[in-house]
């Protein structure tokens, strides 16, 4: 008897694809740091922060440990104090979260725009208070918030902004890169991002002389020179060894992302589905599709359908984040209808450098073929 072939595994992420394309470049770049002997802040660092700021059309940037501490030392330089309140949303994960309650200031969630996924600037200007300080959207799955009301809300409030850019690396607004339309913007080099180191790692943006100073002392131990600390800081520091394999992949990013575009464009091709709703793009930018997330109202059966298919799935995010345990206090007053909605309807399917289209048509196919 004839044993029916498995389907093949399809993972929702293989980085290994991505590696066998520039290993020698990695290989050369890793063994540049070690023959060097300077492992901390040195010439790698400093490069790549020029090459990412530039890259990203700002004068100056900030190597830091991980995205999360990117959006905590950027909260410190904007002067954030304990109980100070962050406008952001709660569809995001809980990172951005993190970042701001370890600052002891206070997140303060607004709904999302049910076509973007991201922040709805019309329903920013009623949850300011007297304690409003930062505005921090999130440019979520890739794609750019609304930019300019929320610039013009933060002007008339006399707010700052803090993009959060940790899944949006080169995508854009109005012209504009992310990271450098608010004041400061926050990255993450987290191994599945557009732009992905070999560990953690991230980034702060910033076209103000003088919060990158700040922000530069703040990831080390507050110290503007040696062994001076004119005020507090933390040890948030980004390693030579990822400085050298990041700038090997920078050069790679902008192809990466139409890489990328291109398996979200054939998704939105070949997905007909009437029970899925597909992702919509807005025209004021360009989507660099970190994640291809679409909507199911049965989508717990989907997910569990694509997965007898051997197709691995995720769902970002669950929850909205006031509705983890941890952030219970913040539930009362910050309830988001869309963004609990949504949660139980997001699957994001798989979309990463090196995808084939046989897999995508393989995938969409199954898609196409859920019932209810
Ligand atoms: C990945 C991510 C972060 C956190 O980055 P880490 O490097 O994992 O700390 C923050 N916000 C968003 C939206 C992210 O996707």
């Amino acid at each position: 008897m004839v044993k029916k072939a498995e389907p093949k595994k399809i993972l929702f992420c293989d980085l290994t694809r991505q590696h066998q394309r520039i290993k020698p470049e990695i290989d050369a770049a890793i063994n540049r740091v070690f023959s060097s002997g300077c492992f901390i802040l040195g010439a790698e660092v400093e490069l790549f922060e020029r090459e990412f700021a530039q890259y990203c059309g700002c004068g100056f940037g900030v190597g830091v440990s991980c995205g999360t501490e990117a959006i905590y030392i950027s909260l410190l330089t904007c002067g954030v104090k304990p109980k100070d309140e962050v406008i952001t949303v709660a569809n995001a994960g809980v990172p951005t979260i993190s970042a701001i309650t370890l600052a002891d200031a206070t997140p303060v969630f607004v709904d999302i725009d049910p076509k973007s996924y991201n922040i709805d600037p019309n329903k920013i200007e009623k949850k300011i208070t007297a304690r409003t300080k930062i505005i921090l959207p999130v440019h979520l799955y890739g794609q750019c918030a609304d930019m300019d009301p929320i610039i013009s809300m933060s002007k008339k409030y006399g707010l700052k902004v803090i993009e959060d850019a940790c899944q949006a690396h080169g995508a854009m607004y109005k012209g504009k890169k992310a990271g450098s339309i608010g004041d400061m913007g926050c990255f993450s080099f987290y191994p599945t991002k557009n732009l992905g180191g070999y560990g953690d790692g991230g980034m702060i943006t910033t076209n103000d002389n003088l919060s990158a100073k700040r922000a530069r002392a703040l990831r080390n131990y507050g110290q503007d020179e040696a062994y001076k600390s004119e005020g507090k800081g933390i040890n948030s520091r980004l390693d030579e060894i990822h400085a050298a394999i990041l700038r090997a992949k920078l050069k790679y990013l902008d192809d990466w992302n139409k890489e990328r575009r291109q398996a979200a464009s054939l998704y939105n091709e070949r997905i007909f589905n009437q029970l899925i709703d597909k992702p919509t793009q807005r025209l004021y930018g360009v989507h660099v599709c970190h994640l291809y997330v679409i909507r199911c109202k049965a989508r717990d059966a989907l997910q569990s359908h694509l997965k007898r298919k051997g197709i691995q799935t995720l769902v970002h995010y669950p929850m909205p984040a006031y509705s983890q345990k941890a952030y219970a206090e913040l539930r009362n007053d910050n309830r988001c209808p869309i963004t609990e909605r949504y949660s139980k309807e997001v699957l994001s399917l798989p979309l990463y450098t090196g995808i084939t289209k046989t897999e995508i048509y393989f995938i969409s196919d199954v898609l196409n073929k859920f019932v209810k």
